[in-house]
């Protein structure tokens, strides 16, 4: 059973849905098309790893890269809501990255297969610990700031999204139900780019926390 903390307790995870995509800068920077539909994946629950961890980056990569994201977390079930439904749906949010293996993804994109192999091994996944939502003034318009080594090289604001939080779960929730301790990761901004062994990385977002990260 993989856990997250949530208000100082333990909480089962199920899956984690992530969106890519929703925002423009981070999809000039990479070269891509803008989806008409959110672009989705999931990542299992084992490629969490908790504020403090190491991850290691799998042998058959020389490219990960990190990806701040902001982590939602379902604390009701969610099938076929509205958008103006969603947020009484959310339990809270943490600060997430969603690493991605740049290489095995191009590889992949190219030959129009799946990304999991490049998006959901283990370590794949750092969270910090959840927050009530109640906490947090407003969701659409928190700074995310994503350092490595001290350099930053993530700096953006969730009200750049494309889809807010709200419409994303609305989206999700079209495909799959979701059930409590499910996560969903929002998307990064622009600034994506490399981590090396031995790089530190510190990913924070405003009224929500920081996740202390290293990479073996
Ligand atoms: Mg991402």
């Amino acid at each position: 059973m993989h856990t997250v903390k949530f208000d100082g307790r333990d909480i089962p995870v199920g899956k984690i849905v992530c969106v890519g995509r929703n925002y423009a800068e981070h999809i000039k920077e990479l070269g891509n098309k803008t989806p008409d539909k959110p672009v989705i994946f999931m990542k299992p629950a084992n490629a969490i790893l908790a504020s403090g961890g190491t991850i290691v980056i799998p042998a058959y990569s020389n490219d990960c890269h990190h990806e701040i994201e902001l982590a939602v977390l379902i604390g009701k079930k969610a099938k076929n809501i509205t958008p103006e439904q969603a947020l009484d749906h959310v339990a809270g949010f943490a600060v997430a990255l969603d690493l991605t293996l740049r290489d095995v993804q191009s590889v992949q994109k190219a030959k129009g297969l799946p990304w999991e192999i490049a998006k959901a091994f283990d370590t794949s996944c750092p969270l910090s610990p959840f927050i009530a939502k109640d906490q947090v003034k407003d969701p659409q318009d928190l700074q995310l700031k994503l350092a490595v080594n001290g350099e930053v090289r993530q700096d953006g604001n969730t009200r750049e999204m494309m889809l807010s939080i709200a419409d994303l779960l609305a989206a999700v929730a079209e495909y799959f139900t979701l059930e409590e301790g499910d996560i969903l990761l929002t998307g990064t901004p622009a600034g994506v780019g490399r981590i090396r062994s031995g790089d530190k990385i510190e990913a924070s977002i405003e009224q929500v926390g920081t996740l202390y990260v290293s990479v073996a």
